[in-house]
């Protein structure tokens, strides 16, 4: 592979997606501010970098996969942050869900060193990013989008270009706020299953196999009901989310009120500790009330 590419952030996500990279024979620089994420991809192959700085030099292909705005202003902007040393020409991509105000912000300072940002946030969680199954939603030129198809490819099962820069971000935000105020529901759906006396099983039957089941649904029904936590998507990254849809929607017009109802709940976990848990842990405080 003739591309040069580095990654920074090899937390859940990035993780995988740099594993695939190294997989399709990229050349790979990775950064990670907790350096010890690294060690399996170095193993591997990787070139580990000290610094965002450090890890952009000669890279024609740069993506960023990082917690939220904070993470990806302080990894792409901050003191010795990739921006100082992005080469011009290079292609960068930012995979984080992060806000469209702040990919607009981050488009224009690519562009002051002669680079050029696509907005790529990727819809499916821990074990699609594993197995280079994820689907990118994509903002930006059609031509920054062809030099990074092939690195897409190497990470995905499908990649939508939804429009111009920003496009990816604002799709992002809509998906997670169906996904936020769908488990917040389920948790509150479950919490009174338990309580009333039906068969747990029967009744969540019912709900996978009719009008509500969705493969979210079913998916995190089981965890709930397993209390199985491990983390596939962290619960702070959640409320993250939604607190970016309500902000986004609203300078649309539109307030999200089922999205305020769902974030109170992933607030109320947070102050009980499960932050740092699957955002299945969403439904605990509801069973302790
Ligand atoms: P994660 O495991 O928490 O990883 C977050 C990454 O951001 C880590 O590399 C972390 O570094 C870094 N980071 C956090 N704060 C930082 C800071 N202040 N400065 C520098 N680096 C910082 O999260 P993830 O699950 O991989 O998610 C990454 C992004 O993808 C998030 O925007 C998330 O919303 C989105 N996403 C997640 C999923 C999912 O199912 N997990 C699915 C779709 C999209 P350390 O390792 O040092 O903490």
């Amino acid at each position: 592979m003739s591309e040069n590419v580095s990654i920074l952030g090899l937390g859940t996500m990035g993780g995988g997606m740099a594993a695939n990279l190294l997989k399709a024979g990229f050349s790979l620089t990775v950064y990670n501010r907790t350096a010890a994420k690294a060690g399996a991809l170095v193993n591997d192959g990787a070139r580990l970098a000290p610094t965002p700085s450090e890890a952009v030099k000669g890279a024609s292909v740069v993506i960023g996969m990082l917690a939220d705005d904070t993470a990806s202003r302080e990894v792409w902007a901050g003191t010795d942050g990739a921006l100082e040393s992005v080469q011009p020409g290079a292609i960068l991509i930012e995979s984080s869900t992060v806000s469209p105000a702040w990919i607009a912000e981050l488009a224009q300072l690519a562009s002051a060193r002669g680079a050029e940002l696509l907005d790529a946030p990727v819809t499916g969680s821990r074990l699609q990013a594993a197995a280079g199954q994820l689907t990118f939603l994509v903002g930006g030129s059609d031509k920054a989008l062809e030099t990074a198809t092939p690195v897409l490819k190497a990470m995905s099962k499908e990649i939508v270009h939804l429009g111009p820069v920003a496009s990816g971000a604002k799709m992002k935000l809509i998906n997670n706020f169906l996904c936020g105020v769908q488990v917040a529901s389920l948790a509150e759906g479950l919490a009174w299953i338990e309580r009333s006396g039906l068969d747990r099983d029967k009744a969540l039957s019912i709900l996978k196999n009719g009008a509500p089941g969705s493969p979210l649904l079913g998916a995190i029904s089981t965890r709930m009901v397993n209390h199985d936590y491990t983390v596939n998507f962290l619960l702070k990254l959640m409320a993250k989310d939604l607190a970016y849809a309500q902000s986004e929607a609203s300078g649309c017009g539109v307030q999200l009120k089922t999205s305020e109802a769902a974030r109170s709940h992933f607030e109320a976990a947070i102050a009980k500790g499960f932050g740092e848990s699957d955002m299945s842990s969403v439904i605990e405080p509801l069973r302790k009330q």
